[in-house]
């Protein structure tokens, strides 16, 4: 009798051994999606590669119970996942589960009964009166107007169909008929694009051809901010999608993307289909269904839409190839950016980086001949790059109390008073960074993380930027108990907009900030805002950094421009360099030229002199040359285990063994355990060790054995992060 090996999307060591139905004509292809008994549960898992095992006892096999109508996985797609977790340590079936992403996702479409939030339902799902933990769970499934069957919705929640029901008695759910799947419409290809100029037009061909030749490879596009190099990528798209294969943009931050969005709809002439997590359950299932039977052409995701079934996917493109946002750093921990570049090889697509500061890893790339590379030398239209210049605040200094230097603050007059948008940028939510108390020098710390708790004043409260604890401002110290002692110590974002408001009284501003700005239609809002020139002034965090084009903002600001510089993360610099040169890139963009001002107390730092030399290639090429005598990335290998647990005591022993039982030998190093960068995180006590290896050792096989040489108790965590994004 025929025997199948199935994944569940679980984290088991593998796959399972199934029989195939004695009275089946045919046993089930590698790939299809099918219903097994699990431990008396029923579930869905996939056909995997490879034999079953064959000793193993008839009796202890179950027969698959059904075969789903879902077109299967492709093989490309089976061996990402098998890939994406050897490389990652994780177990395939924890992959498959990103894969799958939504068990409902493999509902038909078809409209039949199910079940949406009642008045009641909706009232729970904001909070109002007790529910069990079952039933909680179903509310947060659900979003209001979503319309799911009894089986998706247990799926969703993992909870049993007794719950639902027993919710649907109590008045929580009521029955409705669920709409059939929604129709993604096809892009028009035959729009012409812009005229495009001299240089994107090679740059452009370079592309059209990488994507033509249906074979994988990868290519860098750097160029300035706002060199056009979206349009030269958008004329691959079109090349992918008239090849009749899909393509994907990975974007950093899709809900801040608007701009981009608008983009794509003037170009193809419809808006392309999303992936991100903020996508409702109903849109997520039509979206994966629609994919994988081969009804959406073109893709914009977040970095999990790499796990989307693609039928023949032919293009990749990563926009801002250098962000960390691509770095997934919870569950599963991974790099986009690297992982599309794997996807594309299994695929056979082309796949191409884009950056006006890419990352060192891929200029590395780039320059060893890995990639290849395409560079846009000046900005599309004439327009020229804005001047960078330092203010030195040791002689400039702001008033006591104060943020924003002479200088800066004669800058934004000169700015304003000529009728143009000025920005002032700080890489800091909230209102001040620290609170201390003045008569005992007690600090506001978080319960939970080893971090100062950040004062929000417009929410009235302490915050924890690192698991969200916020708690009342005191009205005195509770330490030593003294009333108004407590200071507000440094400045956010919402500080400077009070100063902004004491020296621009008559400034129209806006605060651009995750708290403020907090969905797409928001970020559209001010978007549109900032370009019917309604606004003046942008006060802004790291959001502003992003790829917005502002026509009439010609003086950015930046508050302190040494943030992001201290601290023993050997990347820091190239991170800092990055986020000051997007947010510079901001100004200028149209026919008025820009320039930018950078407020520092430690102007000769070499990060700021390439900033404002305009020489990051030269930095570059000094970082590059710090870092490789030394082994580290992208020179050589590095992998982090971050251990943790409740009890301190016992975090510090399961990595204290992990350090004296690290894998040893030629171009293989141990560093630590030492405390990770929080040392303590959501009531957890972390250390790390890093693992560093010469570029041709592999260090998988090295941290499997190594892992497999200590005990670890289930109450200590040990997370595995291969090519940590900060050491
Ligand atoms: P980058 O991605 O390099 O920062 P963009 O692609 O965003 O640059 O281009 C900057 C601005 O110039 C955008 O408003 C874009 O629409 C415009 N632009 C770029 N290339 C062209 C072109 N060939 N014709 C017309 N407008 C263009
Ligand atoms: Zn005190
Ligand atoms: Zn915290």
């Amino acid at each position: 009798m025929a025997r199948l090996r199935v994944l569940l999307p679980l984290p088991l060591a593998g796959a399972y051994d199934y029989r195939v139905p004695a009275v089946w004509a045919e046993a089930p292809a590698a790939g299809s999606f099918v219903e097994v008994p699990l431990s008396g549960r029923s579930m869905i898992g996939v056909v995997w590669d490879g034999e079953a095992d064959p000793d193993l006892p008839e009796k202890k096999l179950r027969d698959i119970r059904a075969v789903l109508d879902v077109p299967p996985m492709t093989a490309s797609l089976r061996k990402f996942v098998d890939w994406v977790a050897a490389y990652t340590l994780n177990p395939p079936g924890a992959v498959l589960r990103m894969a799958m992403s939504a068990p409902s996702a493999l509902e038909p479409p078809a409209s039949k009964a199910g079940w949406r939030l009642s008045a009641a339902g909706q009232r729970a799902k904001r909070g109002e009166g007790k529910l069990t933990e079952t039933r909680r769970r179903v509310l947060d499934a659900i979003e209001p107007g979503d319309v799911q069957s009894a089986a998706a919705i247990s799926a969703e929640a993992g909870v049993s169909s007794g719950v639902v029901r027993g919710m649907a008695e109590a008045g929580l759910l009521e029955s409705a008929l669920m709409p059939a799947g929604e129709a993604f419409p096809a892009p028009d290809l035959t729009r012409p694009g812009p005229l495009l100029g001299g240089e994107q037009q090679v740059a452009a061909a370079a592309l059209r051809q990488a994507t033509a030749a249906q074979a994988f490879g990868v290519t860098l596009l750097t160029g300035v901010t706002g060199s056009g190099k979206t349009e030269v990528y958008l004329d691959a798209v079109e090349e992918c999608l008239k090849l009749g294969r899909q393509a994907l943009v990975l974007l950093p931050e899709i809900a801040l993307s608007t701009q981009w969005l608008e983009r794509f709809e003037r170009r193809f002439g419809v808006p392309p289909a999303l992936w991100h997590s903020e996508l409702g359950s109903r849109r997520r299932r039509d979206t994966w269904r629609a994919l994988a039977e081969g009804r959406i052409q073109v893709l914009v995701g977040a970095r999990s839409a790499l796990f989307l079934p693609y039928p023949d996917l032919g293009l990749i493109v990563v926009d801002e190839e250098h962000e960390t946002a691509f770095k997934q750093e919870e569950g599963v921990v991974y790099h986009a950016r690297d992982m599309a570049v794997v996807r594309a090889r299994l695929s056979q697509a082309a796949c191409v980086l884009v950056s006006a500061t890419p990352s060192l890893e891929t200029l590395t790339n780039a320059e060893t001949g890995r990639y290849a590379a395409l560079h846009l030398p000046v900005r599309h239209g004439g327009a020229s790059m804005p001047a960078v210049s330092l203010i030195d605040q040791r002689a400039t200094p702001p008033e006591r109390g104060r943020f924003l230097s002479p200088p800066l603050v004669e800058a934004v007059h000169a700015t304003l008073a000529e009728g143009q948008q000025a920005m002032l940028f700080l890489n800091r939510r909230g209102y001040a960074p620290l609170t201390l108390c003045r008569s005992c020098g007690h600090r506001m710390r978080c319960p939970n993380c080893s971090a100062w708790l950040v004062e929000h004043r417009v929410r009235r409260c302490l915050q924890c930027h690192h698991c969200g604890h916020a708690e009342p401002i005191p009205p005195h110290c509770p330490e030593c108990h003294s009333e108004s002692s407590l200071t507000p110590l440094g400045p956010g974002v919402e500080r400077v907009q009070e100063e902004a408001e004491l020296l621009f009284p008559e400034a129209r501003r806006l605060v651009m900030a995750s708290d403020t700005i907090a969905g797409p239609a928001a970020a559209a809002e001010a978007a549109r805002a900032i370009a019917a020139r309604e606004v003046d002034l942008i006060i802004g965090t790291q959001i502003v950094a992003k790829g917005w084009h502002f026509p009439h903002l010609t003086l950015v600001g930046v508050v302190d421009a040494d943030l992001g510089l201290a601290g023993g993360d050997l990347r820091a610099a190239e991170r800092t360099v990055q986020l000051l040169h997007q947010v510079a890139g901001r100004a200028g963009r149209a026919e008025a030229p820009g320039r930018v001002l950078l407020q520092s107390w430690s102007p000769e730092h070499p990060v700021l002199e390439a900033l404002v030399a305009g020489d990051l290639d030269g930095f570059m090429a000094a970082e590059a040359e710090a870092r490789r005598p030394g082994h580290w990335p992208p020179f050589g290998r590095l992998a982090a285990l971050i251990v943790s647990a409740e009890d301190e005591r016992e975090a510090d022993r399961v990595a204290r063994d992990l350090g004296l039982s690290g894998p040893a030998g030629e171009g293989v190093q141990v560093l630590g355990p030492a405390p990770a960068p929080l040392a303590l995180l959501r009531g957890r006590h972390r250390r790390r060790l890093l693992l560093k290896a010469r570029r041709d050792i592999a260090v998988q096989p090295l941290l499997r054995e190594w892992l497999g040489r200590v005990q670890i108790p289930a109450s200590v965590r040990v997370q595995v992060d291969v090519d940590p994004v900060s050491f």
